[in-house]
């Protein structure tokens, strides 16, 4: 059993965050055991009171494949997808370049302090398979899923309905375990025929599987789906093959009508919401206040490639810097990096804060030289997270810290 001496922020919904100061954190090579006031605290402990812990932090949205053509940068979605992400992806069909991208990639995420991502890979099988396997050997928590296209795709990166649909349930069956789970991954609509997204949507549902894909992110995009599947609006298009329910994560969700966000509200779709790439990439600026008025869930990812870093405290400013009028204050920018994406994934008994018996996942945080540490220190490192040093990061009671 390990005792932290620290200070703890704690998220308990988007509007409320506690504060601890000067607690100690107890826990064991899996567990919290106890959060206590250092006051009524005895024994031995470790010196942490120039820091500060958060829960591990929550990735909802991430493309392994593209960590590597981070900041190539085309001015829209579709060009960049052609330029950068589609021969990109394709080299991870070779097994040793998609185990060193998976190192690089995972190091990177424990190095900015996230313990839980959910992740597309490339449409490989194999480059799936060796993303588990690798999370698996540095002990990374995830959901992974092998991106699927069967339309509309370059050759080298297209591939049959049957191999998508084969593929993905195999993986579904092989890679479920406590820390790594499978997620159903069409890219996007217009990669992804009918047949395809129907069998998804079908499966899913039958194991009480998730789902991701990508929603109205462009204006063209939008344009282009009408023209595929002849829907009134991109949402009908997921709703009518099956595609949305309360285990699907739309990533995006920008250009959307009232009854769009409607079919997301009554199916319990969840959000990645995704505001560095949506700048990146100029695709526009996410309708916070419309999602939260209908009570649809929503939670931050990082959308690497097309977001620049996977530090998720960085995206958790864009979240208030992308709203042009709407004050995102630092407890709503906390919870959607850490709890918000717990509860959409199910896991908020084990992950997402911090309390006796959940998971021992979290991140030792210290702030830059001659700063005191008070409640205003949320707000800092939401908004100064590059000034703040991730000095240690715990997934499961294990130190996974990566140095240098
Ligand atoms: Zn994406």
């Amino acid at each position: 059993m390990k005792h932290f001496r620290s200070n703890i922020f704690n998220p308990i919904s988007p509007t409320e965050v506690d504060f601890l100061a000067d607690h100690v954190l107890s826990f064991d090579a899996e567990k919290i055991h106890a959060i206590t006031p250092f006051a009524n605290f005895s024994g031995a402990w470790e010196d942490y009171r120039e820091h500060i812990i958060l829960p591990g932090l929550i990735d909802l949205h991430v493309h392994l494949s593209q960590y590597r053509i981070r900041g190539m940068y085309e001015p829209a979605l579709l060009p960049w997808l052609k330029e950068h992400v589609f021969p990109e992806e394709m080299r991870s069909s070779d097994p040793d370049y998609a185990r060193g991208l998976s190192q690089d990639f995972y190091r990177a995420l424990l190095k900015r302090g996230t313990t839980f991502s959910v992740i597309y890979t490339a449409p490989f099988r194999q480059a799936a398979d060796i993303a588990f396997e690798v999370a698996r050997e540095l002990g990374i928590r995830a959901k992974i899923g092998m991106t699927m296209m069967d339309m509309n795709s370059p050759e080298g990166i297209l591939h049959s309905t049957d191999y998508a649909l084969k593929h993905s349930i195999e993986l579904f069956e092989k890679w479920d375990s406590p820390n790594l789970g499978y997620i159903f991954s069409p890219r996007f609509a217009p990669t992804c025929s009918e047949t395809l997204m129907r069998e998804t949507g079908k499966y899913a549902a039958e194991h009480k599987a998730f789902i991701q894909t990508h929603l109205s992110e462009n204006i063209e995009e939008t344009r282009w789906v009408k023209q595929l599947f002849g829907q009134e609006t991109y949402t009908e298009v997921y709703a009518d093959y099956g595609i949305l329910g309360p285990r699907t994560i739309l990533g995006h969700a920008i250009h959307l009508a009232d009854t769009e966000l409607d079919l997301l509200a009554q199916s319990g779709s969840n959000i990645a919401h995704c505001p560095d790439s949506n700048f990146y990439l100029k695709s526009g600026e996410y309708p916070l206040k419309r999602m939260e008025d209908k009570g649809i869930a929503f939670a931050l990812g990082s959308d690497v490639g097309a977001g620049t870093t996977l530090n998720m405290l960085y995206h958790a400013k864009q979240m208030n810097f992308r709203q042009s009028e709407l004050p995102v204050l630092p407890a709503q920018m906390l919870y959607s990096i850490t709890l918000g994406s717990a509860r959409i994934l199910e896991l908020q008994d084990r992950i997402g804060s911090l309390n006796a018996n959940k998971d021992a996942d979290f991140v030792l945080l210290k702030p830059p030289q001659g700063f005191e540490i008070g409640m205003h220190t949320l707000s800092q490192v939401c908004f100064l997270s590059e000034d703040f040093e991730v000095s240690k990061i715990f997934v499961q009671g294990q130190d996974r810290t990566v140095e240098g």
